[in-house]
């Protein structure tokens, strides 16, 4: 089981944000029609109607992500755009900023009151040479498709406001649902028309386990027990939820039967999506501990442009509280965490690509999947041993939970937060100067984990091992309990 890691942007793109007049908030529509022909989805139109949308000639009007991590979006087949005047011609043109590509509709004229942009996308052919990969694309499956936002909705850079989502399922078969991480069916919602775009959605004859906001959603039925699953990673989510201070209540799951030998899982805004196929035997056990980690990607992110600064971040926190809340809350025995930090040092140490730079680690990433790795190890680590540390200058008042929550907290202001903004809140919280810590790091210098990381629950020491591949002995190190 592989996490197939989205970059998720977090940052504010100057496309130009729109504001609602006297203070009323911007109204956006959007509609969803799937096709239903040969047994499956052929297509799906889609419909953005503004109150307004101040744009001028040449302005961009939006964009479509192509693909991204090489992995295909949808095309705007037979794109429409009309306003108060009538028709709205477009210049379209394509760019490649690693690791996206995008088609772009620019205007050649002033919009005029209420806009409405049309298209169609299609799902993604598979093709026997296809591998597992993030899951973005826009996919059928028995009785359905699933799909990340990005790969269906339209970039309109930063709009907020009213935001009201429904499904025409004229065309689709009875008992078809419309699905995606805000919400089911129609509904509306205040927020960023980003949010809809980083989350996932899921239509057709789709099936559930739902409790109020929370739901686990799959079209193929999964030969493992998915109502195990969905009760762990519910009681996983509501603890979760309390320590992250969070107060939104939705959170939804997605399954999709893969046509490959691997399978992995992604997590969005709200919503995660795992997958499954017919060689590769699932339990809840065998899931855990990726769940936890997925789950906690909902939460502590910092700024991650150019992609692959703060990834150190993300991955670590999440292999971190992957660990740490669920032992804390009883969820895990103490046994099952000394073996799954047994096996992040194992991976990290014996890496072949450890010494890489942070950013030239994420250029290579999904040529060569070693590298892909390394946020992961050194990002835990370096979380651990930060946590051992402020614990130790504050006499084990604060700890890097503070950290990570005073984070989340800016981060809930609007502030666009990096690198500096972590050796910051750090030095706020406990005195501490980790500059170095931190630049030995993610340049891939060699740093040891600390006994008494952990939550004070393991001793480590140094040990020899084999590198992955060359069979190198190098250093690495072995956890045991402490008693
Ligand atoms: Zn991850």
């Amino acid at each position: 089981m592989e996490e197939l890691k989205i970059a998720r942007r977090k940052s504010g793109d100057n496309m130009g944000r729109i504001y609602g007049k006297d203070g009323n908030l911007m109204k956006c529509r959007i509609c969803l029609k799937p096709w239903w022909e040969k047994e499956e989805i052929s297509r799906m139109d889609v419909t953005f109607s503004f109150d307004g949308l101040e744009r001028y000639k040449e302005d961009e009007l939006c964009r479509m992500q192509l693909s991204a991590h090489m992995v295909p979006g949808c095309d705007a087949l037979d794109f429409q755009a009309r306003d108060e005047l009538g028709d709205v011609n477009v210049e379209v043109s394509c760019s490649e900023p690693y690791p996206y590509r995008y088609k772009h509709f620019f205007l050649k004229r002033d919009l005029q009151g209420k806009v409405c942009v049309r298209y169609t996308v299609k799902p993604r052919p598979l093709l026997p040479a296809d591998r597992c990969a993030p899951y973005l694309d826009f996919r059928c499956e028995e009785g359905g498709a699933t799909s990340g936002g990005s790969s269906i909705l339209a970039i309109f850079g930063e709009i907020e406001g009213e935001l009201s989502l429904s499904w025409d399922m004229s065309c689709m078969p009875a008992g078809s649902r419309g699905i995606c991480a805000f919400g089911e069916g129609d509904f509306t919602m205040e927020g960023s028309l980003n949010r809809l775009r980083e989350c996932y959605f899921a239509m057709g004859l789709v099936k559930s386990v739902t409790q109020g906001d929370f739901g686990i959603y799959w079209l193929t039925e999964p030969a493992f027990d998915i109502r195990a699953i969905a009760e762990y990673t519910r009681d996983l989510f509501a603890r979760m939820q309390e320590f992250f201070h969070d107060k939104e209540s939705n959170y939804r799951i997605f399954v999709r039967k893969d046509p490959y030998t691997h399978s992995g899982g992604s997590a969005m805004e709200r919503s995660y999506m795992f997958g499954w196929n017919d060689t590769e035997p699932v339990s809840v056990e065998s899931k855990q501990s990726i769940l936890a980690h997925e789950m906690v990607h909902n939460w502590p992110h910092l700024c991650d442009e150019p992609f692959g600064i703060t990834s150190w971040y993300s991955e670590g926190a999440a292999e971190y509280y992957s660990v740490v809340l669920p032992l804390r809350m009883g969820l895990i025995p103490v046994q099952t965490a000394l073996e799954e930090i047994q096996k992040m040092t194992d991976d990290y140490y014996t890496n072949p690509t450890r010494h890489m730079e942070n950013l030239e680690a994420a250029r290579i990433c999904w040529q060569d999947r070693r590298a892909q790795k390394l946020p992961y190890g050194r990002g835990v680590f370096f979380l651990a041993n930060t946590d051992l540390k402020i614990r130790q200058a504050t006499e084990g008042r604060r700890s890097v939970d503070d950290v990570v929550l005073s984070l989340l907290g800016q981060a809930g202001t609007g502030k666009v937060l990096g690198n500096e903004s972590f050796l910051e809140t750090v030095q706020e919280i406990s005195g501490l100067d980790l500059t170095d810590d931190l630049e030995t790091m993610r340049t891939g210098g060699h740093f040891a984990p600390l006994s008494g990381s952990f939550d004070g629950r393991f001793l480590v020491t140094e040990k020899e091992a084999q590198e992955t591949e060359t069979g190198n002995t190098v250093t690495s190190y072995q956890w045991s309990i402490q008693s």
